[in-house]
């Protein structure tokens, strides 16, 4: 909770004083007014009233009115304006942490990314409501206080009467509160549920195998039977909650008819004023309601707080990967990047993807990876980036453990285009520009051209209807370009693109392209295979591609299978062995011839 209020008085301190002093001004309030009722009272009906005593008793009143309407606008408009600054305070704090996880696994575990979500709802939340809590505890406990202390002067009895008839009222809140929050708990995950069905009915990537399938019903079904489930549990509850404030009503109700009939006779027999009957009515129902709303917001801040623990978790969660306490600096690579003995899973309930990998980079040659489909091609450029460390031996830079180095430096020395590259829902500019985010702020234009160039990707960007300002998406940004003007790109094309963004980081270090190729038609890899093969050339790359005619001249060919280097040499030397890569290159090679041979099919992958 110290954590809550922390935030909400770093969001803006001065705004938590002027809710505080708000408050404390709402709470004194009523009870100023029902005294003053009762002074109003006794003096008109006392004989011979003091006129001018009245006319000042009576302006207390106007104010003490005013306040009590005034004030709760002043009230919510200052804890509004908490919650949005929270809210934003909360947000760039979050992903700033986010923003320090070096490597990849959260983002690949369910369990960590549903407390990311839960954790974005109640930043922003939590501590505007815990601060509303905080206040309407300490407003309610000043009213009730204000109520009792005044009727202790009237009568010790009423007020032992107003204070225990308060107590099942207490009791019953506070055993709601709690069955409500256990309900929120258990029916979280049937929410989650429905969110996804109710998100894959309306995604457009589902749409075509929806219709095609059929699938819309099937879904649609599921989807409604986890909001009946929930339904039904919070119905059950509303009625439970419905019986018990109908019996607290009814007991609150008789309280106040018992003390109330008891008043009126000690007012008859002239022990008690006409005042104290006002006064004890008002206290009663003031004591009541103060306190059923303090429970609720109490409960309410509970609920909040339980959820907040999931921000606290991913704020203040350690690093992902260990970080070098002292980084040691990552100069430009001299003599090569090394994998010695790299055993690498995904988690201990992962088979081993890398079995003791030895693979050399030499410095300004070209290798190439090859092997089957999750032979483990992509896993080693992640451990190269770092993105995860290897379980047992090392990937050394130049001689020196990457785990030693600064993470963020070492990736300013790769260029990459990974497998599953992004497409970002921005313009084709910005796409190419992020390569090099630099460039791309000094809007250097030139530069982003000739990447696209390069890369075959600015004939494409040049025939769109915005050219370079063309957003790539579907996506709608209101205010900034129409609808109509936004063009999705074909995958072929997005890949060019994706290679325009690594052109543009220019001379790095070292070049990673995992199957930069896969997804385009024969001629276009053609191109791209050739342009890489000048681009390479004296260059330290790691290529990977499925595609043996493309890496055929690279200085050295690797050949992965489950996890292991079986084969290594060039071209040349492969072939003469007669291992698995002169196997599935001769596969390759008489593909191609039969289906040349065919006529129509000339170049079918
Ligand atoms: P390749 O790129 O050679 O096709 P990958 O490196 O992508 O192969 O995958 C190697 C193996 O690791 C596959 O069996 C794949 O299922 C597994 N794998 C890949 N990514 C993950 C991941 N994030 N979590 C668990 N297993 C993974
Ligand atoms: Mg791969």
């Amino acid at each position: 909770m110290a954590a809550a209020l922390v935030l909400a008085w770093r969001a803006g301190w001065y705004l938590l004083l002027g809710l505080a002093a708000t408050t404390l001004l709402q709470a004194v309030a009523p009870v100023t007014a029902t005294w003053l009722t009762k002074l109003v009272l006794d003096e008109i009906a006392a004989p011979g009233s003091d006129t001018g005593g009245l006319l000042l008793l009576g302006g207390g009143l106007a104010l003490a009115g005013a306040a009590t309407l005034l004030l709760p606008a002043a009230a919510q408009y200052l804890n509004s304006e908490i919650q949005r600054r929270v809210g934003l305070l909360s947000q760039d704090e979050l992903f700033a942490a986010v923003e320090r996880f070096v490597g990849l696994a959260r983002f690949e575990n369910p369990a960590f990314l549903d407390r990311l979500r839960l954790a974005q709802q109640s930043g922003g939340q939590t501590p505007a409501m815990v601060v509303a809590g905080v206040f309407t505890l300490g407003s309610g406990t000043v009213t009730v206080l204000g109520y009792l202390g005044s009727l202790v002067v009237v009568s010790p009895w009423m007020a032992l009467a107003v204070l225990l008839s308060a107590v099942p009222v207490l009791i019953a809140e506070l055993r709601l509160s709690r069955r409500r929050a256990a309900l929120m708990w258990r029916i979280g995950p049937v929410e989650r549920r429905e969110i996804f069905f109710r998100e894959l009915l309306a995604d457009v990537r589902a749409a075509k195998e929806l219709r095609l399938f059929g699938i819309s019903a099937y879904l649609r079904e599921r989807m409604t039977r986890e909001r009946r489930t929930a339904n039904a549990e919070h119905r059950r509850m509303d009625r439970r909650q419905l019986a018990v404030q109908s019996g607290l009503g009814l007991f609150s109700a008789a309280v106040a008819g018992a003390g109330l009939v008891w008043v009126v006779l000690a007012a008859a027999e002239g022990r008690l004023t006409v005042g104290d009957i006002s006064l004890f009515v008002g206290a009663v129902t003031g004591v009541q309601s103060a306190l059923v709303q303090l429970v609720r917001e109490v409960s309410l801040a509970h609920q909040q707080l339980l959820m907040f623990d999931h921000y606290l978790q991913v704020v203040g969660s350690e690093p992902d990967l260990p970080v070098a306490a002292r980084p040691r600096p990552v100069p430009p690579l001299r003599r090569g990047i090394e994998f010695r003995d790299v055993w690498f899973r995904y988690s201990p309930e992962h088979p081993w993807t890398l079995r003791g990998v030895d693979l050399v980079i030499p410095h300004g040659r070209s290798v190439a990876l090859v092997g089957r489909n999750g032979a483990g091609k992509s896993t080693l450029v992640k451990l190269l980036c770092r993105m995860y460390d290897p379980e047992r031996g090392a990937v050394l830079w130049d001689g020196v453990d990457l785990r030693e180095m600064d993470p963020a430096e070492l990736r300013r020395r790769i260029g990459a285009v990974f497998q599953d590259y992004m497409e970002y829902d921005l313009t084709a500019r910005e796409n190419i520009g992020l390569g090099d985010v630099a460039r791309l702020r000094a809007g250097d234009d030139a530069a982003v051209r000739a990447a696209a160039e390069r890369a075959g990707a600015h004939a494409i960007v040049a025939g769109l209807p915005r050219g370079y300002d063309t957003l790539l998406t579907r996506m709608f940004f209101d205010g900034d370009q129409d609808a109509e003007s936004g063009v999705p790109l074909s995958g072929g094309q997005w890949q060019r693109v994706a290679l325009a963004r690594a052109y543009l980081r220019g001379e790095r270090d070292l070049l990673i392209l995992d199957e930069p190729s896969s997804g385009l038609d024969a001629e276009a890899e053609y191109e791209i295979h050739t342009g890489l093969r000048e681009h390479r050339r004296g260059r330290t790359s790691l290529l990977i591609s499925h595609r043996l005619g493309a890496v055929r001249d690279a200085d050295r060919i690797v050949v992965l299978e489950e996890g292991r280097v079986v084969e290594s040499g060039d071209h040349a030397e492969l072939m003469a062995a007669g291992g698995v890569y002169a196997r599935l290159f001769g596969m390759q090679a008489r593909g191609y011839q039969e289906a040349a041979a065919l006529p129509g099919l000339g170049e079918a992958p």
